[in-house]
């Protein structure tokens, strides 16, 4: 089988590029305190108001001195503490005992650490010869007055909270986050602690939408379980849109008898409906109803995790307003055993990447099936294999797709 013998299917580019095109960000933005600001996108530039490090200071532990070619012999006058500056004058020979983040006093230039001292009483003697400057961190070193520390439309993670602390900086205009309504089909689904009867299945797609929208610190909203009708249906999707920005289902996308996601959105909405080339998770709709974004996800729950992270996560990064929308990190990797594949579709595949040696090798995590969620959670990457490929064999490159980037 040749891609030629699935030209109804659309590429997963293709229909990424076609769904960001048709999101328009919210643009709505608030004031908030950084303490509360994570997991938002920062709606202004923000320019640094002052130097970073606002003084000159010492990087090490140990004595502050004017260099001195000539000298390696200094007498000790007294100390810098970080918050406790020394105030006195330090005439050549003399040296201050300083600490880290100390500021440097007036006078001297260069900070010799105190494992390359030898100390008798109120005298040092360097054991090393110390370059002029050394161990001293200039004021306007990390950061200029006015520089930008961080561009609009940045996702703020662990990473700048801190930075804009360290400016002074206690309040930020960020984004709204988009709100996601979200809700499962199937009359086959029970909600958890509820008895199963038999042909019934717990819901398990509601939670695995509950536990990657928080990460993305948007606000969720669940609505259940909806059986399988038009009407029911019709009725959540409506529901649904007057209080979300963006609607997300699972299942009722396919062609199965009862699967009337299509239906009624053409009916009630306008509709994207793609059959794409992934597996797993071919069916996928996209639309609008009213001024809310719709996402059918199918009902398989590896589909349904898939297409979350390769189609949902970008379209909610554009709409909340993200320069530069969501893109997962792809690394190449050798095959330490076969990865079954049949050209026609991009296949995301379970797997367990290593670094040995800084090589990366990966392995199936086994049973590949889209409903087999096992295989799922002991995987730590989805290993991506391009749409015409074959079989991957052992000592292949493959690409893979980590999933824990703690810092994004
Ligand atoms: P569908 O896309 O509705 O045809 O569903 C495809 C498969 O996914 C069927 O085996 C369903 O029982 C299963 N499924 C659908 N929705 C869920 C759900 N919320 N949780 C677990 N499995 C589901
Ligand atoms: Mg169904």
């Amino acid at each position: 089988m040749d891609a030629c013998s699935t030209p109804d299917l659309i590429s997963v580019e293709q229909a990424l590029t076609s769904l960001l095109d048709k999101v328009s960000p919210l643009n709505e933005h608030f004031q908030c305190t950084l303490n509360d600001a994570l997991d938002h996108v920062i709606a202004e530039d923000i320019l640094s108001p002052v130097n970073v490090p606002a003084f000159d200071n010492s990087a090490m532990d140990g004595y502050a001195f004017a260099h001195n070619e000539a000298l390696t012999t200094f007498t000790l006058i007294g100390t810098a503490m970080a918050g406790h500056p020394f105030t006195g004058d330090v005439k050549p020979g003399e040296c201050v005992r300083i600490m880290t983040g100390a500021a440097m006093p007036s006078n001297v230039d260069t900070v010799v650490m105190q494992e390359q001292v030898e100390r008798l009483d109120e005298t040092i003697t360097l054991t090393v010869v110390q370059p002029k400057g050394n161990n001293v961190r200039h004021a306007g070193s990390d950061l200029i007055n006015g520089a930008t520390v961080v561009e609009k439309g940045t996702l703020l993670s662990a990473r700048h909270i801190p930075l804009l602390a360290s400016i002074g900086v206690d309040k930020v205009s960020v984004y709204r986050r988009p709100r996601i309504a979200y809700f499962s089909t199937g009359d086959e689904l029970k909600p958890l602690g509820a008895p199963l009867e038999f042909g019934e299945i717990y819901d398990s797609n509601r939670y695995t939408l509950s536990a990657l929208i928080e990460k993305t610190g948007c606000e969720g909203l669940d609505l259940g379980i909806v059986e399988d009708s038009p009407e029911a249906i019709e009725r959540a999707f409506k529901d649904a849109a007057a209080q979300a920005d963006i609607v997300i289902t699972s299942g009722g996308v396919s062609v199965g008898d009862a699967d009337y996601t299509k239906q009624v959105l053409e009916e009630i909405g306008e509709i994207g409906f793609w059959k794409l080339a992934i597996k797993p998770g071919k069916p996928f709709a996209f639309g609008t109803i009213n001024n809310s974004y719709f996402c059918g996800l199918p009902g398989n729950p590896v589909s349904a995790l898939v297409t979350f992270a390769e189609l949902v996560r970008p379209l909610i990064s554009k709409l909340g307003g993200e320069s530069k929308p969501f893109e997962p990190l792809r690394l190449p990797a050798i095959a330490e055993g076969a990865f079954r594949k049949r050209p026609g579709r991009l296949d995301f595949q379970r797997g367990i990447y290593e670094i040995n040696n800084g090589v990366i090798t990966v392995r199936s995590t086994g049973h590949q099936g889209s409903n087999a969620f096992s295989s799922m959670a002991a995987a730590n990457c989805f290993v991506v294999i391009e749409r015409e490929r074959d079989n991957v064999e052992v000592g292949d490159t493959v690409t893979i797709e980590p999933f824990d980037a703690i810092l994004n």
